[in-house]
């Protein structure tokens, strides 16, 4: 008899995980902005040095965490989000699986300050490949700020395999772009090598996608809203002779969340039948809410997928009030009636 299986050491669980949860820097953006927004901060700004390969550093002014608490984060499994499962199907919160911190902890150096409101001292920690270097009291405002840097140091692999400057930075970009585009009523400001990037003020939902791509395209926005027992669903299409060669701003967001869907994007274009000229796509902006217990967002570490309960009534819904907009903004012509 031999008995060979053993549990592996959280240090080397943390980096099989990590690998699922940080493809890139972008990834460690995403996972580090969404805690600030469930921090429930009202201002995020993002640091990256050289698209983030040799810094990536979100500061808030969230609720902070205790010293304890600050330790607690970088364990595997450990959230203050979510307490039981039947907490997943009533989500408030971007995160909930505990592990992102954890993940991140495992593949660079991290050097985190975080203080609680009305606390005389906040706590300063830096934690490399899972291990806690060191800990100590400091005088801090409100917040949280999580710098990471070496990113993949310890998985060459993953360190050889990253794209240049640009493309990678593009991604922080996107990243960035989506939580923005979830939360305007947050003030997020974006600085690469020094230089300022975005500054995004608290504003509507209007005005935040007009900060991000500029002001001509104010006046390509078609509002879009309804409301049904199902879904409400808010936010914008491009005017369809607006419509662009290259495919690029689509989004859909469900209870403030980025998330693909081939599905969902197929109604769209569908709600576009006729207005198109070939070859050219729709920008979009829809922001659907759903019951949380109508969707199951646990489908993949990322969480941009989603499992919706009537995937075929939500399709029906959406493109019908996308064609009425559409209609009633004048911008559909006569093709509809040779049906
Ligand atoms: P999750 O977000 O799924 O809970 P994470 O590993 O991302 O898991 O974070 C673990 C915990 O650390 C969070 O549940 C939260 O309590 C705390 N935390 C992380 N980032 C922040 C932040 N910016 N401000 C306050 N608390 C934070
Ligand atoms: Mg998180």
């Amino acid at each position: 008899m031999s008995n060979i299986i053993r549990l592996l050491p959280d240090h080397v669980a943390n980096q099989i995980a990590a690998g699922e949860v940080v493809q890139r820097p972008a990834s460690v953006v995403k996972e580090l902005i969404e805690n600030a927004v469930d921090a429930g901060a009202t201002e995020i700004k993002l640091i990256v040095k050289e698209a983030g390969k040799t810094l990536i550093q979100v500061i808030d002014n969230g609720k902070g965490m205790s010293d304890i608490d600050s330790r607690m984060a970088f364990e595997r499994h450990a959230t203050s989000k979510i307490t039981m499962a039947e907490d997943l199907f009533a989500l408030r919160t971007k995160g909930f699986r505990g592990e992102a911190l954890a993940s991140i902890a495992a593949i660079a150096h991290v050097e985190l300050k975080t203080c609680e409101a009305g606390a005389d001292l906040g706590t300063h920690l830096i934690i490399e490949g899972s291990k806690l270097v060191s800990q100590e009291e400091a005088v801090l405002i409100k917040g949280t700020s999580f710098s990471i840097k070496n990113l993949f140091f310890n998985i060459p692999a993953r360190r050889n395999f990253l794209k240049s400057d640009t493309v990678e930075f593009r991604h922080v970009v996107d990243e960035f772009e989506r939580v923005a585009l979830a939360h305007p009523n947050v003030h997020f400001i974006l600085l690469h090598n020094g230089s300022e990037m975005f500054n995004l003020p608290e504003s509507n939902l209007r005005q935040r996608i007009v900060n991000v791509f500029g002001p001509k395209t104010n006046e390509k926005l078609v509002p879009i809203k309804e409301t049904t027992e199902i879904v409400s669903i808010e936010g914008f299409v491009g005017k369809p002779e607006f419509a662009k060669k290259s495919r690029g701003e689509q989004f859909f967001f469900v209870n403030d969340r980025f998330i693909k869907s081939a599905y969902l994007h197929h109604a769209v274009l569908n709600a576009f039948e006729g207005l198109l000229k070939e070859g050219t796509h729709p920008s979009y902006f829809l922001y659907l809410t759903l019951p949380a217990d109508a969707i199951d967002i646990n489908i993949h570490p990322t969480k941009t997928e989603v499992k919706f309960d009537d995937e075929q009534a939500l399709y029906a819904i959406l493109r019908a009030a996308i064609k009425h907009s559409l209609g009633q903004f004048n911008v559909a012509p006569v093709l509809d009636f040779q049906r």
